[in-house]
Parts: C-alpha cells; structure tokens; sequence
C-alpha cells in the first residue's frame, strides 16, 4: 500500500484562487529573490512577552438574579488549531501563553479528537453530538448554479443543536463565527438569539469588536451561551508581527500574502520540500496566526470582564498538515495532525486541573456542558458526558474507541481510535492502515501490506457496529441557494470551497 494513497483532495485544493499564469510569474520573483540579497536577514525581535494581567480574576458585583446558580457558557474554537502547538504539549515556540495561562487551572483533554478533518462535519458534530455518518453533513462545498451559489447541504431543523438546548433551558444565546461554512442560511444560527452576520474571513481584532459592542447585552444575560470561531491559523497564513521576526529572521522577497501563495503552490507541486528553509517560513507564518489569535482572545476574555461562574472551553475544529504525511491544509486525510485538537475545560472553584488522557471526541463537548450546568442531557447526544467521570462518581473505558470520517470529493475515509491504537479505512478501495499510537504517536510507520492483526479487525469492527447503531437521522433538505455578497464569493472561491 502506497502511504500517499489520500492524496490532496482535488476540491479542497486552495491554490484556485490564483492563475496559473500568476503563479509562473510568482516563481520566476521570488526564486530569484530567495537566492540572491533580496531575501535578507532582518534583526530579531525580542519574544512578546505574555500578557502578565490575569484574565478573569474579577468578583461578580453585580446583584445575584434568580437562577444565578447557573454557570454563563463560554465556547472558544479555532480553525486548524493542532494540538501539538501547545506548549504544554511540547512545541518549543510559545504560541498561545495567555490562553495556555487562563487554561491552565483547567481539564485538559490531551488525547482529544476531531470527527473530521475539515470544518462543516467537524463543526455540525461539536453542536449536534453526532458523529458524521450519523449526522451526514459531510459534504456540502458551495456550488455555482445558475441564479447564484448553492449549499450543498445544510443542517435539518430536527437535529439536536446545543444552542437550541441551551435556548429552551434558558440561556440567552449568542454566535460569533468566521468561518464561511456557518454563515446565515446554513443552519448554524438555529437556537442563537443572536447569531453575527458578516463575520466570514474575519481576523481576531473584528471579532474582538463586534463581541465588545455588545458587551453589556452579554453581561447582563444571565445565563448566557456564547460561541467564538476563529478563523486566523486558516491558510492562507497572515505572518504576524512581531512573532514572524522571531520565527523566520528573513525577510521575504514579495508581499507576505503573495509569497505565502507562492509558497503553498510551490510545496503543493512538491517543488518545495519539507526541509528547505522556504517551508520554514510557512509553518512560522501559521504558528504566528495562533500568536495573534492568542493575544486578541485573551484580551476579549479579559475586556469582558466575566463573572467567576463562567465556563470556558478551548477546541478546534481540526488540526492541518505541513508535509507530515506528503499533504498539506486539512480536509485531506485523517492522520494525528489533522484530527487530534487541543479540548481545555475550564470552570474555576469546580473543576480542578488535571490531564486526562482518555480518549475523547468533539461530540462529548455538548453533552458534559449540559451536565456542568445542571440541564438535562438531551437523550439522543452520542457524546459522553465527562462530568460524572471529572466527578469521580463514573470510570471511562481506559480503551475507549472515538471515530472519524472524511467524505469528500472521491475521498471516503473512516478511523477508529483509541489513546493507543488507530485504523484508517479506505473505503473506496478497503485499503486499512493502522498504527501503534503509544510506540507511533505521529502514525509515520505504518508496516506496509500488513494483514489486519486483532486489534485492527476489533477496531473495525467497533466502527461497523457504531454505523449499525447510528445510521442518518434524519431527512436532509435539498439544496438550496441563499445570498453571498460578491467579497465572500470570491473568497470562497480562492479558498476552493466553490465547485
Ligand atoms: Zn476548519
């Protein structure tokens, strides 16, 4: 079996956006800007030092409301955040310091996963607490139609959706994302009292904004729901200063945004390998993203100023591949970087810090938050509710097996796994890959045309069963046009979310 076997998916390849006519011009630039003086070494910066002011440390003055028992809600996630970026997690460049610090009285889930690779799927699953293949928004790029662009598929109305849950319970709900595939039309503002409209691309700085201008609605809502997404570790990367100086010394030969582009098509092409110290500066770019993100988030936490009975949660939506298995961005494949997310749960004066290395899904995100707020579980959630477990009234399985799916495209892939073994599906072609997860955490070593051993065929068989159970819930509506302005159009387009 060829390791390569899930190629770049052709739908996801984001280098639509630019000709390729451009893209030559590109490449004559900048190869001969790289090799000569253009390509210069500009003086480090001194590393940013975190933020030293505590986030939340606040005491509530406000007069407690009836029904002020209830903990507000406070769900963060970012697009392509890996979980390896942590620093608790190893990677030698700090990244997320303010978050890692807020964070760090909390629970952290370090063996927690994603249901999918990209964000539709991934996302539909973190609110509804399905699987995909139960679930079945698994596909659902834009489509060009006559008369305007077409969603492939959008949420049904008879979906479980935590928001809604939260809603009839009570909350007050309010939804800040930027991600294209969540925009208004799509399903995702269903039980939002307030769902933000035109936030699609957005950088951290605007979401900061909007959320701030209404800071006193939020604040005064008690209980409330709150969602961020978070778009800024998305391709194409935005090196941000001051942390690109630190990471990546030279100073690029084009525009940041061009160079980034060229880069991209050229490692997609294979014309730039893993090695080169042109690849370098991609991964610098990325991992400076998350720098900014990390300083613009902490500081709306910290800006809104909110009371000590606030849950907090830290997730992506999936993670993103730099070469690790010859792919590149997400949506692509299954493997470790792009489904293994960072999940952080933070409750101050009830939760304890503490590592758990279970394995856990996305999908036990909805359920544990209704039980840490004292709300009846909505019976058809799939995920587990770790409350009782963090409680110590309920053991977990030290095995447990969570699975993911990515269909897309020709790509139809499934995996289970547990915080020691993983299986890869090919379900095209029933081609498995399996690895040792203790021995192999970052799954490089797969023994080519092994025969499925024991602990494979139970994995698989665990996934059959899991489809059994589950199968789609519910009857999808048709496809169906809603307004795009022009802007978010051609951004989706560039980003190759337009069939
Ligand atoms: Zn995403």
């Amino acid at each position: 079996m060829k390791i390569p076997v899930f190629g770049s998916s052709p739908i996801l390849s984001r280098s639509a956006g630019i000709s390729r006519a451009a893209l030559f011009l590109f490449s004559l630039l900048a190869f001969f800007f790289a090799f000569s003086t253009a390509f210069r070494s500009q003086p480090p910066t001194p590393p940013p030092e975190p933020d030293s002011r505590p986030i939340t440390t606040h005491e509530d003055a406000r007069p407690a409301l009836q029904n002020d028992r209830r903990p507000d809600i406070v769900l963060i996630t970012v697009e392509c955040l890996r979980s390896d970026r942590l620093r608790s997690s190893g990677y030698p460049r700090s990244l997320l310091p303010n978050m890692e610090h807020f964070f760090s009285s909390g629970v952290h889930f370090r063996q927690a996963f994603s249901t999918a690779s990209w964000t539709l799927p991934s996302l539909v699953s973190l609110l509804s607490s399905k699987y995909p293949f139960e679930h079945g928004i698994t596909r659902g790029q834009f489509r060009q139609e006559d008369g305007g662009m077409v969603l492939q598929a959008t949420i049904p109305a008879d979906l479980p959706w935590l928001p809604s849950v939260l809603q009839k319970a009570g909350f007050r709900t309010f939804g800040f994302s930027t991600s294209p595939h969540t925009i208004r039309g799509t399903g995702f503002e269903r039980g939002f009292d307030h769902y933000e409209q035109n936030l699609a691309f957005k950088e951290a700085d605007i979401v900061k904004q909007r959320v701030l201008k209404i800071r006193e609605e939020i604040r005064g809502s008690r209980p409330f729901f709150l969602w961020l997404h978070y778009f800024d570790p998305h391709w194409q990367y935005f090196p941000k200063s001051p942390w690109i100086r630190n990471y990546a010394p030279k100073k690029p030969p084009l525009p940041p945004h061009l160079f980034d582009m060229w880069l991209h098509s050229m490692v997609e092409e294979g014309r730039i390998k893993v090695h080169d110290p042109l690849f370098d500066y991609l991964q610098a770019s990325y991992d400076s993203e998350i720098n900014y993100w990390d300083l613009q988030c902490s500081d709306l936490i910290r800006e809104m100023d909110l009371a000590p009975n606030t849950i907090f949660i830290l997730s992506a939506d999936h993670g993103e591949g730099f070469l690790e298995h010859q792919l590149m961005d997400h949506g692509n494949s299954l493997y470790e970087e792009l489904i293994h997310v960072p999940l952080i749960i933070r409750w101050s004066g009830h939760l304890r810090s503490r590592q758990i290395e279970a394995t856990a899904s996305l999908i036990d995100v909805a359920p544990t938050l209704l039980s840490l707020a004292g709300i009846q579980e909505e019976s058809s959630f799939r995920g587990l509710d770790w409350s009782k477990i963090l409680s110590g009234s309920h053991a977990v399985k030290a095995r447990r097996i969570v699975f993911s799916q990515l269909s897309n495209g020709p790509l139809d892939l499934s995996s289970a796994q547990s915080s020691d073994w993983k299986c890869i599906l090919d379900e095209n072609t029933g081609e498995i890959l399996s690895y040792d997860r203790k021995l192999d955490p970052r799954e490089r070593h797969h023994p080519a045309k092994q025969t499925p051993n024991l602990e494979t065929r139970r994995f698989l068989s665990a996934l059959s069963a899991a489809k059994k159970a589950y199968p789609p819930a519910t009857t999808h509506p048709a496809p169906r046009s809603i307004p795009i302005n022009k802007k978010t159009e051609d951004e989706l387009r560039a980003l190759g979310y337009v069939q």
